[in-house]
């Protein structure tokens, strides 16, 4: 049995038909090698198709047949009657039947425990919702330095593939992966990083065993269970590993981007808090230590109350909190964190959680009636007493607020709505820096030596918070998503725009592909100064504004199609973004932006006596303000067009949520334009997290927006690669002509080499050779053979 067919479940005896040397203008095995190797996986569609068109037929029709499809592909001649060409051709003219194709594709080869396809050099990988046994270390061997079509496609051929790039041709790599919450990028991302320590011999276990270890420890603090997923992102990770010249990996860097710091306070119905919180809560009670952090183990902190979580056995004698406990505590201390700062960790967070309990009530005074009460004492005393700072000044900052008018400094009283404000601000706050400083000490503790890190490279990982339709959808959901439109965008830019402007510049004949471009919508977002977040800032700097006069300010100024007010819902709006159409609630939104800590606060914070806490509130860990700007303003280029990012013309005081989110997008997009990017495509097969469960409608609506067809077909109808003449020939000259011979660069000598390798469907630039990356994949293999 051929192989090949063992692989593809190929009837053991084929048709008679199947064997008809004029019907095929190959041999069949070299036909279906052919196919196999060279056409991206979409195996035995390939063959169903092969069959329908040929077989169903009847036999010695083909001229009949020819011409039909000539008609039917609007292609005036094939070069040959040769089955893939005809094939390719009509795919081409069907893309609605191409989507089911891919989708049977992945279907079939899911339910064949195939969970990885390749459509060009782009991986799709289908959640399996199970653990599967593909990732064993004879798999890790396999993947080394293998060709792309020696193994079934895998994530770990990608990273192969990167660490490869980084060591022949010494450029920075990024793995750019992207789906919808749940499909299975932050598992991704984990086996990538599992495999590049393997490939990058880390040259001492405990680098390697660090770096495996930061991915869970940044995840315990800013992973939370959702409606979606039990462990979605609730921000964006950029990690750089760091590699020698030599491919050994030398160190490790994480950018956070955009953390829902909202969770803290407030989880929508059927979420829950940071899981750090649960665990430390389990764990501290396993050790009997949260008498010493002030927690109950009777009274649930309020942060962590919702209608499905009792205090009890739910969390403080759950033993899988009280593993994971161990589990971040290790991580912490392999990484080289100190006993003393882990102390300090888990009093700031127990004191966020004793902050929440802190009540108000209002005062009616003669003068004043909008004066605040703390009515829990003991609330209060507990957060002072794990910041260590003045519980006195303490309740005075949350119930009062200094105003300075004509050089007088004046005390006015908190309404209990604003102190409830404070409280919360403070608690968000200290929980977005505590997060921050960890990311900022782990990259201090596995930064290279700084020599090796000067001449070093990257390979970047991007795992973002996937795109979010829940059924009541708030500002958070709007920053995610539009951080999606905007990895979106990337994607476009890279694979059609850039393709398409080169075959321009190098005046190559190559049919143009239609695609869905995003940016009017980002357009509708970052535009200055009547993009949806600009207004949004102008908005929450009116004390007088309220999410009402918002929403109006947005009716009056997004003109566009993709922007409208459902008439039910108060205080609605929908979009339609790529990924889908999305109604959101701007209840909050003006708060949400402001998130402003009042200076009370950050002075208090300042005095604690723990030097965590006053670190916290002396660096500013984050870029603010001007420093912010000016980097916007740097980022203005292809990804980020000028109308995005010009400086702020208005001098605001305060930085608020949108603009640093603005300042985050670009600094995210310049890491990832600067290297050369690799795309894994996750795949959500069924809303119910269910393993053998494939939603047809699911996963095709998932494969139109996000392009992934538009894709197939610019890669097969494309050129992916791109080669100067006298890199080709250097490279490749040995196939059409003696060593010693010294052929001139020009195109005829391109051109005698491809005919010698007997390859079609190439084109000439005016620089370069244009391929399909199945040449370079053939060229590279009859290299190796002479
Ligand atoms: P979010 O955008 O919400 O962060 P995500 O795309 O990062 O979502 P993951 O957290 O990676 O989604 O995956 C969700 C769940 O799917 C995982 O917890 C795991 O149970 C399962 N899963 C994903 N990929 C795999 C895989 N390769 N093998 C086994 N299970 C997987
Ligand atoms: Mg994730």
């Amino acid at each position: 049995l051929h192989p090949m067919r063992a692989l593809f479940k190929i009837p053991r005896n084929p048709p008679p038909t199947l064997h008809q040397p004029e019907l095929w203008s190959h041999d069949f095995n070299d036909f279906i090698s052919r196919c196999l190797i060279k056409d991206f996986e979409l195996r035995p569609n390939v063959l169903d198709l092969l069959q329908h068109v040929f077989i169903k037929q009847t036999v010695g029709r083909e001229k009949i047949l020819q011409k039909q499809l000539i008609e039917l592909t609007d292609l005036n001649h094939f070069s040959h009657f040769n089955p893939v060409s005809v094939i390719k051709a009509i795919m081409e003219r069907q893309t609605e039947a191409q989507t089911n194709i891919v989708t049977e594709q992945l279907q079939s080869r899911y339910s064949r425990d195939q969970i990885y396809t390749y459509v060009g050099d782009i991986l799709i990988a289908v959640n399996p919702f199970r653990k599967m046994e593909i990732y064993t270390p004879q798999h890790t061997k396999m993947y080394i330095g293998a060709k792309r079509t020696a193994n079934p496609p895998h994530i770990f051929a990608v990273a192969d593939i990167a660490y490869q790039s980084v060591v022949s041709y010494n450029t920075d790599q990024c793995v750019v992966i992207s789906g919808e919450s749940g499909a299975g990028k932050t598992e991704s991302a984990h086996l990538l990083v599992q495999q590049l320590t393997v490939l990058g011999k880390a040259n001492n276990r405990t680098l390697q065993e660090k770096i495996l270890l930061v991915n869970s420890l940044v995840e315990a603090f800013g992973n939370a269970c959702t409606a979606i997923n039990d462990n979605s992102s609730r921000f964006g990770k950029y990690l750089e590993m760091k590699f020698t010249c030599g491919g050994t990996v030398v160190g490790a860097k994480i950018c956070e981007y955009l953390l829902e710091k909202s969770r803290v306070i407030h989880q929508a119905v059927g979420e829950r808090n940071f899981h750090i919180f649960y665990y430390v809560y389990a764990g501290l009670a396993d050790r009997k230590k949260l008498a010493h952090y002030k927690l109950s183990d009777s009274k649930t902190p309020k942060y962590l109350c919702n209608e499905h979580i009792k205090l009890g056995p739910d969390i403080v004698s759950n033993a899988f909190y009280k593993e994971q406990f161990d589990a971040v505590e290790q991580c912490f201390k392999v990484i080289g964190f100190t006993l003393e700062e882990l102390g300090s960790v888990y009093s700031t967070l127990a004191a966020i959680l004793n902050s929440g309990d802190i009540e108000f009530s209002a005062v009616a005074s003669e003068h004043q009636t909008d004066k605040s009460n703390i009515t829990n004492m003991s609330a209060l005393e507990n957060v002072a007493s794990l910041l260590r700072i003045r519980s006195d000044e303490l309740q005075e900052a949350l119930t009062s607020h200094c105003v300075v008018a004509r050089g007088e400094t004046i005390v006015r009283p908190n309404t209990v709505e604003k102190a409830v404000e404070v409280r919360d601000a403070m608690g968000k706050a200290l929980y977005g820096r505590l997060f921050s400083w960890i990311v900022n000490r782990i990259n201090v503790l596995l930064r290279p030596d700084s020599q090796e890190a000067e001449k070093g490279l990257n390979i970047g990982i991007l795992d973002i918070f996937g795109f979010e339709n829940f059924k009541k959808n708030s500002f958070e959901q709007l920053c995610i998503n539009i951080a999606n439109e905007q990895i979106q965008f990337y994607f476009n830019q890279h694979i059609f725009a850039w393709e398409q402007d080169e075959y321009l510049n190098e005046e190559v004949d190559a049919r143009m592909i239609e695609y869905e471009d995003n940016r009017p919508l980002l357009d509708l977002f970052l535009q200055k100064p009547m993009g949806m977040l600009s207004l949004l800032d102008e908005e929450s700097r009116f004390p007088q504004a309220t999410d009402q006069t918002l929403v109006e300010k947005f009716e009056d100024n997004l003109k566009t199609k993709s922007f409208w007010r459902p008439k039910r819902v108060d205080l609605g709006f929908g979009i339609h973004h790529y990924a889908g159409k999305v109604i959101y609630n701007a209840a909050g939104f003006l708060s949400k932006n402001r998130e402003t800590l009042p200076a009370d606060i950050i002075l208090l914070l300042r005095s604690s006596e723990n030097e965590l806490i006053r670190k916290l509130v002396t660096h500013p860990l984050t870029k603010t303000g001007k420093e912010a700007t000016l980097l916007l303003s740097g980022f203005c280029g292809v990804f980020s067009p000028d109308v995005w990012c010009q400086p702020e013309t208005t001098n605001m005081k305060t930085q608020t949520v949108a603009s640093y989110f603005r300042y985050s997008l670009m600094d995210l997009l310049s890491k990832m334009v600067a290297g050369q990017p690799h795309f894994v495509r996750c795949i959500k097969p069924n809303n119910d997290r269910q393993a053998n469960k494939f939603d047809r409608e699911k996963v095709l609506v998932q494969l139109r927006y996000t392009g992934v067809l538009e894709t197939a077909k610019i890669r097969r109808q494309g050129y992916s690669h791109r080669i100067l003449f006298a890199n080709f020939i250097k490279r490749y000259y040995l196939l059409a002509f003696n060593a010693h011979e010294e052929p001139p660069v020009t195109p005829e000598t391109c051109a005698a080499i491809m005919e010698k390798a007997r390859l079609e469907n190439w084109a000439m630039g005016k620089t370069k050779v244009f391929l399909k990356y199945y040449h370079v994949e053939h060229l590279n293999l009859m290299v190796q053979l002479t």
